[in-house]
C-alpha cells in the first residue's frame, strides 16, 4: 500500500488530487450546527500536507444517509464552512457531486486550493450494489483528478463508488488518517500486550455479535454495557423490563455465555427510568431487580467499579460503544466512569466508534489520555473481526 509520503516524494505541485475524506459529523437537526467536528479535524493532516505541497485538492465526502438524491438537510455546506475555518482558507462547495458545477469549480483551482464536492450520497450510484452504476459515477469522479488519496477510514468497509471503484481508476495512496488507524489496529490484532480487555456498549447487539464471536478467543476479558447488555442479561434469565432487547439474539448470547462465560463480564446494576427522557425520575437497581415497567438507560455505580477494577491491570484496551444514553445528563455517569478507567490504563487504549469518540469529547474528558481515538466504528470493528475491507483491499494493489 503506497503512502501519502510516497506521493509527496513524487511531487504533487499543480496536480489535481481527489481526496475521499470522512467528514460525516453529527449535525443538529434544527440549527444545522455541527455538534462535534472531530472527524473534520482528523482529516486536516492529509489536506494540509497536500496544500503545502501545492496540490489542487478536490475533496469527496458523505454526510448522513440521504436517499440517493439531493436533500438540503444533508448538504455539506456547514462542513465546507468549518473545514475552511480550520484550514484558514475559503473552501468552496460544488453544487453537485461530479456534475457540471463540480467540473467547472475543479477547473478553476489554483495550487494549494481546496474544493469540497457536495454529499456523494446525493448520487444513488454511490452506494449501489450494481458495479456498472457505481463505475459510471467513479468515472466522473476520476475525471476530476490525476491521483486519488483515500483518507476516509470510517468508510473503508464500504464498497462504494467514491471509496472502492474510483481507486481502480486512478493511481492511489492511503492518506495519513487511514495509515494511522491501520497502524493502531495492527497493534491490537498482532500479539497485543496482555491482559487485553475489550469493552463493548452501544445500542445494537446484532451489529456487534460477529465482532464478539471473533474477539472472544483473543481477549482476556470482554466487558459488556450499554443497550446491548440487556440481551445478555435476558440470556442469563433476568427480566429486563422495557430495556432494549433483541429477542432473536438471546439464544446466541446464551451460547456465548456457555462457551466463554468466564471471560464475559456483565453489569451488576443499572440506572432505570420509566421513560427515555432527561426529566424522568431514575432508580438504580441490581440486574436481578429491573422493574417490568422501566428501561435500563445506564450502568450503575457498582458496575463502574467492577469494570474499573477489571481494567486496572489491562495493558491493551479497545472500547466501542457508550455504556448508557450519555446524550441525556441523568445517564452519563456510566460512560464517564468507564471512559475514565479506559483512559487510566497503563498501555495501549483505543476508543473506536463515532458515538464513543463523541462521548469522550462531550463529557469533557481528556482526549490525550487515550492512545488513539478512532474515527471509524464500523470499519474498526470489521477490521478486528478479521474481515477484508474493500476500501483497503483496493489500495493494496
Ligand atoms: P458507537 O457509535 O460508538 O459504535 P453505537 O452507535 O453502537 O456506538 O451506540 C451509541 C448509542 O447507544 C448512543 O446513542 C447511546 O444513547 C445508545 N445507548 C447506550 N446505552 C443505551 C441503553 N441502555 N439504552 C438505549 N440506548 C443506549
Ligand atoms: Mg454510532
Amino acid at each position: 500500500m503506497r503512502s501519502l509520503d510516497d506521493l509527496l516524494a513524487e511531487g504533487v505541485s499543480g496536480r489535481r488530487v481527489l481526496v475521499r475524506a470522512d467528514l460525516n459529523v453529527p449535525v443538529d437537526k434544527s440549527t444545522r450546527a455541527i455538534t462535534d467536528d472531530g472527524r473534520i479535524r482528523a482529516s486536516l493532516p492529509t489536506l494540509q500536507a497536500l496544500r503545502d505541497a501545492g496540490a489542487r485538492v478536490v475533496v469527496a465526502a458523505h454526510l448522513g444517509r440521504p436517499k440517493g438524491a439531493p436533500d438540503p438537510q444533508f448538504s455539506l455546506a456547514p462542513v465546507a464552512e468549518r473545514l475552511g475555518e480550520l484550514l484558514g482558507v475559503t473552501v468552496p462547495l460544488a453544487a453537485d457531486v461530479a456534475g457540471d458545477d463540480a467540473q467547472a469549480k475543479a477547473a478553476t483551482l489554483g495550487d494549494g486550493d481546496v474544493l469540497l464536492l457536495e454529499n456523494v450520497r446525493f448520487e444513488a450510484a454511490e452506494t449501489s450494489k450494481d458495479d456498472a452504476e457505481r463505475g459510471a459515477l467513479a468515472d466522473r469522479l476520476a475525471a476530476l483528478a490525476d491521483v486519488y488519496v483515500d483518507d476516509a477510514f470510517g468508510a473503508v468497509h464500504r464498497k462504494h463508488a467514491s471509496v472502492f471503484d474510483v481507486a481502480q481508476r486512478l493511481p492511489h495512496v492511503a492518506g495519513r488518517l487511514v495509515a494511522r488507524e491501520l497502524d493502531v489496529l495492527t497493534r491490537l490484532t498482532q500479539d497485543p500486550q496482555r491482559p487485553y480487555v475489550v469493552v463493548l456498549g452501544g445500542s445494537k447487539v446484532s451489529d456487534k455479535l460477529a465482532v464478539i464471536e471473533a474477539l472472544l478467543p483473543k481477549v482476556d476479558r470482554l466487558l459488556v454495557g450499554g443497550g446491548m447488555c440487556f440481551t445478555f442479561l435476558a440470556a442469563q434469565g433476568h427480566g429486563v423490563g422495557k430495556s432494549l432487547l433483541e429477542e432473536d439474539q438471546v439464544e446466541t448470547c446464551r451460547r456465548l455465555l456457555a462457551e466463554a462465560g468466564d471471560r464475559i463480564v456483565l453489569p451488576l446494576d443499572v440506572v432505570c427510568a420509566p421513560e427515555f427522557s432527561a426529566e424522568a425520575s431514575t432508580t438504580t437497581v441490581t440486574v436481578e431487580a429491573i422493574p417490568g415497567e422501566q428501561l435500563g438507560l445506564d450502568v450503575g455505580p457498582r458496575t463502574v467499579e467492577l469494570f474499573g477494577a477489571t481494567l486496572g491491570d489491562a495493558r491493551t484496551v479497545f472500547w466501542n460503544g457508550p455504556m448508557g444514553v450519555f446524550e441525556l445528563a441523568p445517564f452519563q455517569a456510566g460512560t464517564r466512569g468507564v471512559a475514565e478507567a479506559v483512559g487510566a490504563v497503563d498501555g495501549l487504549s483505543v476508543v473506536g466508534g463515532g458515538d464513543s469518540a463523541a462521548a469522550v469529547r462531550q463529557l469533557g474528558l481528556d482526549e490525550a489520555a487515550y492512545g488513539h481515538i478512532s474515527t471509524g466504528g464500523g470499519a474498526s470493528l470489521e477490521y478486528l473481526e478479521g474481515r477484508e475491507l474493500p476500501g483497503l483491499a483496493v489500495l493494496a494493489d
